[in-house]
C-alpha cells in the first residue's frame, strides 16, 4: 500500500454514479491532487438499533442492503475502481488515518445519527470533511422561505413551493470516470447477496436493486403510461403498479430524485400532464417536506411528543408489541398488512397508515416503537419519510387536524370489501 496521499468517497444512501455532486467533487479533487480515490461503505448490519433496543433486520430489507451495495461494486469494477466495505465508522477512521487521507467526501444527512457519525471522523483529524446535501429536490439556496421558517404544515409548503414555479434542482451528468484506487490495497468487497421476492410481493419479481435496475423500473414504469393511472390505483393495497415503487430507489440513493422529475417532466412533455401525473409530484412533495422538516427541527421530531407540547399518554411498553409486530392481534387487516411487512420488506401506504393508526390509537403505543419496528422491516427505509410519517398520524408532527384515525373496519369495507387483501395474507375473511 502506498504512502502517497488519498482522497476517500464515503457511499452512505448514495448508491449512484448519476447525479452525484459529492462523488463528482471527490473526483476532482483526486484527479487535481494526482492521487487515488478509494470507494468506501459501512456494511450493512443485521440489526437495528432503536428505542425498543436490538431489532432483528428484515431479510428482505438485509438482502436489498447487501445487494444494493454490490451493484454499486459492479458498477465501479467496470470503471477500474471496487467498493471497499467497513464495520462501522471507527473502523472507517482506522482506515483514514493508515492511508494517509486528505479528504473525506460524502453525501451529508440532516439525521441525529448520521450527524453523529460525521463528528466521529471528524473531530481531531487531519483530513477535511466535504459534505453534499443530495437526496432533496431542492438546495437550501431555491427555497422561497429560510430553512428555520420551512412552513410546518404540508399544504403551506406545497404552495409555497409551487407559487414559486420550483421543480427541482438541474441534475448532474453521471460520473464516467473514476481515478484508481490506491495501489495494492486489499479490498474487502461487498459480497453478492440474491435478493428473492416473495411470491405475493408487491415488488415484482424482477424488481432488483441497484443503479441500472432503479432507471430501468422508472424508465418501464413511465413508458407504461403508469403515471396517467397512478390517482386512481395509488389506494389499493397491494399489486405490482399501482403505485410507482419508486420510495426503495430513492431510500438508497440508487436514484435522484432530480432525476426522477427530469424524467417525469419529460413523460408529461410526450404524453400530456394529468391530474394523476400531477399526483406523482405531489407525494414526492410530501418527502421533500419532511426532509425540510428535519432540516428545521433537527433532534426535537425524536423526542416522545414530537413537536407537540406534552408528551400524549402511551404505553412505552406495550403487552400488545409483539401481536402487533407479529400480525397476530386478531384484527384481520391489521394482521395481513404486518405479515405482509414482514415476508416483503414493503407496505402500501394506505396499509403503512392503517397498521400504525392501530398501532398508536387502538392498541396505545409508543409512535417511537412502531417507527423502529417499520426501520427494521422495510427495504425502503427512510428515516426522514417515517418518522415524518409517525409523528404525522400520532398528531405530534405536522397534522394541522392533530392526528388521525383509520378505523380499521371502515378501511376493509373501503379497501378489502371482498377480503382478497387478508386471504392473501392468510387471513380468512
Ligand atoms: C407510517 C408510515 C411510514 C412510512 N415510512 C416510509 C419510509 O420509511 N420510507 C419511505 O420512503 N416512505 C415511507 N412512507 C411513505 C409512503 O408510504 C411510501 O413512500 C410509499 O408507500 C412507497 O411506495 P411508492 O414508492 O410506490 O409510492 P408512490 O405512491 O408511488 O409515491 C411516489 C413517491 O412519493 C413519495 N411519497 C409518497 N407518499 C409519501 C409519504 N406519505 N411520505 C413521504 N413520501 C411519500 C415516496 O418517495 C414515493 O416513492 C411511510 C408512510 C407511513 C404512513
Amino acid at each position: 500500500m502506498t504512502n502517497s496521499p488519498c482522497v476517500i468517497y464515503w457511499f452512505r444512501r448514495d448508491y449512484r454514479l448519476d447525479d452525484n455532486p459529492a462523488l463528482t467533487a471527490a473526483i476532482a479533487t483526486a484527479t487535481q491532487a494526482g492521487c487515488p480515490l478509494l470507494a468506501v461503505a459501512i456494511s450493512p448490519s443485521r440489526t437495528t438499533n432503536s428505542f425498543v433496543g436490538e431489532l432483528d433486520r428484515g431479510a428482505t430489507a438485509l438482502a436489498w442492503a447487501h445487494a444494493t451495495q454490490n451493484a454499486l461494486h459492479r458498477q465501479l469494477q467496470a470503471m477500474g475502481q471496487q467498493l471497499h466495505l467497513v464495520t462501522d465508522i471507527t473502523s472507517l477512521r482506522q482506515l483514514a488515518e493508515r492511508l494517509h487521507v486528505t479528504h473525506i467526501f460524502c453525501e451529508s444527512i440532516a439525521l441525529p445519527y448520521e450527524t453523529d457519525e460525521v463528528t466521529a471522523l471528524s473531530v481531531g483529524a487531519n483530513w477535511s470533511i466535504q459534505q453534499y446535501p443530495q437526496s432533496s429536490l431542492f438546495n437550501a439556496d431555491m427555497l422561497p422561505f429560510p430553512v428555520d421558517d420551512v412552513p410546518l404544515v404540508f399544504t403551506a409548503f406545497r404552495q409555497a413551493i409551487e407559487k414559486a414555479s420550483l421543480r427541482a434542482a438541474q441534475p448532474l451528468a453521471p460520473v464516467r470516470q473514476v481515478p484508481p484506487p490506491p495501489s495494492n490495497f486489499e479490498f474487502n468487497p461487498p459480497a453478492g447477496v440474491p435478493v428473492v421476492h416473495h411470491p405475493r410481493s408487491s415488488m415484482a419479481p424482477d424488481r432488483m436493486p441497484g443503479e441500472t435496475g432503479a432507471r430501468r423500473h422508472w424508465a418501464d414504469y413511465l413508458a407504461a403510461g403508469h403515471p396517467h393511472r397512478y390517482f386512481e390505483t395509488r389506494n389499493q393495497l397491494s399489486g405490482h403498479h399501482f403505485s410507482s415503487q419508486l420510495s426503495v430507489d430513492l431510500a438508497w440513493g440508487t436514484l435522484s430524485v432530480r432525476r426522477v422529475v427530469e424524467m417525469l417532466d419529460a413523460f408529461e412533455m410526450r404524453n400530456g400532464a394529468s391530474k394523476s401525473s400531477y399526483w406523482l409530484w405531489f407525494e414526492l412533495m410530501w418527502r421533500e417536506h419532511f426532509r425540510w422538516l428535519h432540516q428545521r427541527f433537527g433532534v426535537k421530531l425524536f423526542h416522545a411528543r414530537g413537536l407537540a407540547k406534552a408528551t400524549p399518554p402511551r404505553r412505552v411498553k406495550n403487552p400488545r408489541w409483539t401481536d402487533w409486530c407479529r400480525g397476530e392481534t386478531g384484527q384481520p387487516l391489521i394482521d395481513a398488512g404486518m405479515r405482509e411487512l414482514v415476508n416483503t420488506g414493503f407496505l402500501s401506504n394506505r396499509m403503512r397508515q392503517i397498521v400504525a393508526s392501530y398501532w398508536l390509537n387502538d392498541l396505545g403505543g409508543d409512535w417511537r416503537a412502531g417507527a423502529a419496528w417499520f426501520e427494521s422491516q422495510l427495504c425502503d427505509e427512510d428515516c426522514f419519510s417515517n418518522t415524518g410519517n409517525w409523528l404525522y398520524i400520532a398528531g405530534l408532527g405536522s397534522d394541522p387536524r392533530g392526528g388521525r384515525r383509520f378505523d380499521p373496519v371502515k378501511q376493509m369495507r373501503d379497501h378489502d370489501p371482498a377480503g382478497r387483501y387478508q386471504r392473501l395474507w392468510g387471513i380468512s375473511a
